[in-house]
């Protein structure tokens, strides 16, 4: 049995059948916050404990097996959990702070045409436990301070909607972490029937929706999801959103070229969006080989930005981080997490 797969009160039962006191889960938990790869190193516990703790269970957490650095700094880890699926974190430098961006499952099922991640289907949800070992991994790897997180790595959060949302309790646990929820932003291509309960359950947590068409059949085109949760839903639910939580609500838009990057598509864009409390972010697109799909060039990316700001739609244009390792949006996959995805190359 694995020490990181029980829950608390799993560890806490667990300690008192070995004739411990509750506060060594503590103690233990401690430990694994700092990132301890071993009972061993837990030197405030006795070596009998130690040994003891050894004897019942194992010890096996998320590791580092590779890490990119792109020359903007961004860094790329390719995380390996117990069972050897592996899955990407990355962390980014902002003037705000540092970033760290969370996969929430292993591959993707959404199947969006223009993203490298839903290539060979999912392959597994992550669990709380291993989700938030990301960030303490990498926290230690980085030997730098974390202090916002988006979860826009590989996976549909709302599509593992349980274990996400206990790892957004764990890490926000004041005991622990205690990261604010207003310093996370979760990121959904849009299943609607998660959004109302996700903003009673977390209103505090920023939500982002790629939309990336302004128009039903042409975001059907490129996104599957579009066909089961209409825009004719998901904008309302938006709406509602932002109201509810009195939040801004971001729209991500990836600009493809001749696909989603006309005039016409602009004013669809800000027609669908006006008077709701919101902010587009323009991705220019990663280009991901299989997807037969073209970027923009930056400018036409502001060429638009424009347009759309002209047109009382609030919005940026997105720095593009480690485009050289891989690790933009829409190409975390392949090589290590995905074999099936590299075979399509
Ligand atoms: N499943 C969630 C979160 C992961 S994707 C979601 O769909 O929101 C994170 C963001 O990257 C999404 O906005 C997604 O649409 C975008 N993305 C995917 N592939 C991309 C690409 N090739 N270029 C730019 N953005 C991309």
């Amino acid at each position: 049995m694995n020490y990181l797969d029980l829950t608390t009160e799993e560890r806490t039962a667990a300690l008192l059948k070995l004739g411990e006191k509750p506060f060594r889960e503590k103690q233990i938990s401690r430990w694994i916050l700092s990132g301890a790869e071993s009972f061993a190193e837990m030197t405030d516990l006795s070596a009998q404990l130690r040994s003891t703790l050894s004897e019942h269970f194992s010890f096996e957490r998320a590791r580092v097996e590779l890490c990119q650095t792109s020359s903007d700094g961004t860094k790329k880890y390719l995380l390996a959990f117990p069972d050897g699926q592996k899955a990407e974190a990355v962390f980014m430098k902002y003037s705000y702070g540092n970033s760290l961006c969370i996969s929430t499952q292993v591959g993707c099922n959404m199947g969006c045409a223009f993203c490298a991640s839903g290539i060979g289907g999912k392959i597994r949800d992550l669990k709380a436990w291993e989700m938030l070992d990301e960030f303490i991994v990498c926290r230690k790897a980085s030997g730098e301070d974390i202090n916002h997180i988006v979860l826009m790595g590989m996976g549909e959060p709302f599509d593992n909607y349980s274990q996400v949302s206990a790892f957004l309790r764990q890490i926000h646990d004041p005991k622990g972490i205690s990261l604010s929820f207003r310093n996370i932003t979760l990121s959904t291509c849009g299943l609607v029937s998660y959004i109302g309960r996700f903003a009673e359950d977390f209103p505090q947590v920023n939500l982002a929706v790629s939309l990336h068409a302004a128009t039903q059949e042409e975001r059907e085109k490129i996104m599957p999801v579009a066909k089961g949760y209409p825009l004719s839903e998901l904008i309302p639910a938006c709406r509602r959103h932002a109201e509810a939580t009195g939040r801004r609500i971001t729209f991500e838009y990836a600009l493809i070229q001749g696909k989603n990057d006309s005039q016409q598509n602009c004013s669809e864009l800000a027609a669908l969006l006006r008077g709701i409390n919101c902010h587009v972010n323009l991705i220019p697109l990663n280009p991901v080989s299989e997807s037969g799909f073209s970027t923009v060039g930056r400018e036409a990316a502001h060429r638009f930005a424009q347009s759309l700001e002209n047109m009382g739609i609030p919005c940026t244009v997105r720095r593009q981080l480690g485009a050289d390792i891989d690790a933009a949006c829409g190409q975390l996959r392949k090589k290590h997490t995905c074999p099936k995805a590299e075979e399509n190359v």
